[in-house]
């Protein structure tokens, strides 16, 4: 237990970390570029907010969230996803007041007691966008061409966006009772949370995973053909503006969410050779989102890229950068008694602006040359007994095997000039 980690979490290793950085930089990139703000709330919120925020009749609220009371007796849960929070956050700290619509990104580990497996965690990271307060497509277009953009500028190519419109309170009723219709005679066949859902979320039995119910919803009838006029020209815009921008797409009308407060535009990006875990990007339009969460009628729209699976489509496509350690220069003292001298020039490098490091282990020589090619270093800076008398330094230019014995004094200059060349 004490050296095992619990099951769904991983150890992000020096290894990787350096793979972690690129995709978080060419996301900050990416959102910088569409002028999009970082936002980071906390990694815990108080239980209702998602109750709220998610519903209650979801998968992640009925089963996958890490609950538990505080020392004060507060219902408290690990955010297992950050809509509803940035929403929280949008009211608590007004940010409606501001210059509209919000744009905002976060980055940040999610909770959710899932059943592990390849691309699925228990801990997982999230980098997600919300854009609050403006209710045409062309934001919807927006976010998805950032999504788009930014699995683009990591080199992916294979994506498939499916995207399909889920209506809004006015029009779903209605799309609604045409599918308890439809499922009403094979409702004794399907899963037992299918049957659950029939009454109180039918759509969700569209996105059922299970195989059997799948076969029993072909031929369900489609939102598409319940869209109010609104809903109907907020689709078609969305589209024309897709198109426009050279973006593929797909209709697909199994995209569902069903709650009142996700509305019109919902999308998918997959990535195939990932498998059963292809979903790298999901989201959709929640205009009902901010006003259930106890804020005024605004409009938002947000999708959530999940990083690990992001990575593990990096790594099958040979896509991951080269890692390098490399540094600037390695100090390697001889004996114990140059250490503190080995100390003072490593101090000095670094406040210069080098990367640099020293040997903390009294190895030998051939040790510490070892060490330092690992890295690999640039330049090796020996002292040893003499060196330390006469204040002088060995410099070695690992590159060409040079060394010259020089002044301490002119260590930096010498560095400089060497790394120019
Ligand atoms: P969702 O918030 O469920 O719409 O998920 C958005 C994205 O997060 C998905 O497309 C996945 O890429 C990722 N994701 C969701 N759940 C997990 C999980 N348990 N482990 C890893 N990634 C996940």
């Amino acid at each position: 237990m004490l050296t095992t980690g619990p099951r769904g979490t991983r150890d992000i290793l020096p290894d990787s970390s350096g793979y972690w950085q690129y995709v978080e930089q060419v996301i900050r990139q990416v959102c910088r570029n569409f002028a999009y703000q970082e936002i980071r709330t906390p990694v815990f919120e108080h239980t209702e907010l998602f109750l709220r925020g998610i519903g209650e009749t979801t998968d992640i609220v009925e089963k996958e969230m890490y609950t538990f009371n505080d020392r004060g007796k507060r219902s408290i849960t690990l955010r297992p996803e950050n809509t509803a929070a940035v929403v929280r956050s949008y009211l608590e700290h007004k940010l409606y007041a501001g210059p509209q619509p919000v744009k905002l990104f976060y980055i940040g580990p999610m909770f959710r007691y899932d059943r592990p497996q390849a691309g699925r965690y228990r801990q997982f990271h999230q980098f997600g966008i919300e854009a609050l307060g403006a209710k045409g497509p062309a934001i919807d277009a927006e976010i998805i061409s950032l999504a788009v953009d930014f699995l683009n500028r990591l080199g992916l190519s294979d994506l498939r966006l499916l995207i399909n419109s889920v209506g809004c309170p006015e029009c779903r009723p209605v799309y609604r009772t045409k599918l308890q219709d439809f499922f009403r005679e094979k409702l004794p066949h399907l899963c037992p949370d299918c049957q659950s859902r029939y009454d109180r979320n039918p759509m969700r039995i569209l996105d059922c995973k299970n195989e059997n119910c799948a076969e029993h919803s072909q031929g369900a009838p489609h939102m598409a053909e319940c869209l109010c006029d609104e809903c109907n020209s907020h689709f078609s815009g969305l589209k024309d503006l897709l198109t426009a921008a050279g973006i593929n797409f797909e209709l697909n009308p199994r995209l569902v969410r069903g709650l009142d407060y996700y509305t019109k535009t919902a999308f998918e990006i997959q990535y195939a050779p990932l498998g059963a875990q292809s979903a790298v990007c999901g989201g959709g339009r929640y205009d009902g989102l901010v006003a259930e969460c106890g804020g005024q009628p605004t409009p938002g729209i947000g999708f959530a890229v999940g990083i690990e699976r992001v990575l593990l489509a990096l790594e099958k496509q040979a896509l991951l950068p080269v890692l390098t350690n490399s540094i600037d220069a390695f100090i390697a003292p001889l004996a114990e008694a140059t250490q503190a001298k080995a100390f003072e020039i490593v101090t000095e490098l670094r406040k210069a602006g080098f990367t640099a490091d020293m040997d903390f282990m009294n190895r030998s020589l051939k040790a510490q040359m070892k060490y330092a090619n690992k890295y690999p270093a640039r330049f090796v800076v020996l002292i040893g007994e003499d060196e330390l008398r006469q204040n002088k330094v060995m410099l070695k230019n690992m590159e060409t095997g040079n060394q010259e014995l020089i002044d301490k004094t002119s260590l930096i200059h010498m560095i400089t000039e060497g790394m120019e060349k």
